[in-house]
């Protein structure tokens, strides 16, 4: 039986007209395609987890491929705290700013860090998660072109691994593994299996609602220390049954702040909105430069800046909020507040650093 992807669209949060039409674009071209299912949704981060747009990503169980104006490192664990989960895929359609992601779906801040993460106390479904940033590319063709790869594989898996279970493949499976498209659903571009195999339609949710902002977790490399939640004032953070650290009340954060992912020991908090690609959600290699985020965000060697600065923006906003600012008081972790002050001038230099790249 043929295999099915389903592909998820998710629109820009602005009606830039150049965004939609590449949008659109790509959505009609997969839907020329067999073997595609296509569901636009709104903008991933400002569907509410009870929204009709999640309960759609809920629904499917298989492999998907989810499209947004988000760095894929965002989509995957915006889904994830959206209880749409699975390993996380990396696609080779890249933006620029984007540098390779380990398989699930960390950057690479674990090197050298043996701590165990939430993601290795928890059961991942079987299946593949891929997002991939809209910035990759402006032509809709290397969209589709990306989807297709993406089904001949899973198609590839499922021969190679369910044939040749205990012996030699046969030169009959040899053919099918290395010419996948003989079995594929999505064609090989001889035009044979080509065609409408459905109404030429996607599925598409809208919903109103107003822009969010709010924290999301990467727990391939959080470590549940609580650092977060006793920083945040704003109760933005709590604790699931198993006392795993969660995003219970997203809606309480302060727009544009981005505090609490400067404390967080394992750089493991992202704003995917903020400007910052790096808090965005952006890997390490930026543009061909490597930065040490470790010291952008809050560890041994530049913490105590990174403390400093989230203590700041959360003065401010409790101040914007009519309450008292706590400065250092309250929240931050010793291993902070006790950095020797000569870092900030690292940490000033890496933000300049950013602020050239023009991101
Ligand atoms: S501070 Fe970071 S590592 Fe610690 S619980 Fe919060 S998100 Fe996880
Ligand atoms: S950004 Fe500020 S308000 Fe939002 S969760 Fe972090 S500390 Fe709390």
């Amino acid at each position: 039986m043929a295999k099915r992807i389903s592909v998820v669209v998710s629109q820009g949060q602005s009606q830039n007209p150049a965004k939609r039409n590449l949008e659109e674009e790509i959505v009609a071209g997969l839907l020329m395609e067999q073997g595609i299912d296509v569901t636009i949704v709104p903008h991933l981060y400002d569907l509410k987890s009870d929204s009709t747009g999640i309960l759609a990503l809920q629904g499917i169980g298989s492999d998907v491929v989810v499209m947004s104006w988000l760095y894929p490192r965002a989509a995957h664990w915006l889904l994830d705290q959206n209880d749409v989960r699975g390993h996380f895929a990396e696609s080779q359609l890249k933006a620029d700013d984007e540098a390779s992601a380990d398989d699930d779906g960390s950057d690479g801040a674990r090197d050298g860090n043996d701590k165990p993460r939430v993601t290795d106390e928890r059961e991942t479904p079987n299946r593949k998660i891929y997002c991939i940033s809209l910035k990759a590319s402006d032509k809709p063709s290397d969209f589709i072109e990306e989807t297709k790869r993406i089904a001949r594989d899973m198609t590839t898996q499922v021969v190679s691994l369910g044939d040749w279970v205990g012996g030699s493949p046969s030169s009959e499976q040899l053919n099918r593994f290395n010419n996948p498209t003989n079995d594929t659903a999505l064609g090989n571009g001889n035009g044979k299996d080509k065609g409408p195999d459905k109404l030429l339609q996607p599925v598409r949710i809208e919903e109103t609602g107003g822009r969010r902002w709010y924290p999301v977790i990467d727990f391939s490399r959080c470590t549940n220390c609580m650092e977060c939640i006793d920083f945040c004032l704003f109760g933005v953070y709590g604790v699931d049954a198993a006392d795993t650290i969660l995003v219970e009340q997203p809606d309480n954060c302060r727009k544009g702040c981005p505090a609490c992912s400067r404390v967080c020991p394992e750089n493991a908090i992202i704003f995917p909105q903020h400007k910052s690609p790096a808090i965005a959600g952006a890997a390490i290699d930026v543009a061909g430069l490597k930065i040490d985020l470790s010291k952008l965000f809050g560890a041994p060697d530049g913490g105590a800046d990174a403390a400093t600065i989230a203590a700041r923006e959360r003065d401010e906003q409790l101040l914007l909020a009519g309450r008292e600012a706590v400065g250092m008081d309250v929240g931050i972790p010793k291993r902070q507040a006790e950095q020797p002050a000569d870092s900030k001038d690292e940490l000033d230099d890496l933000l300049d650093e950013f602020d050239e790249l023009d991101l």
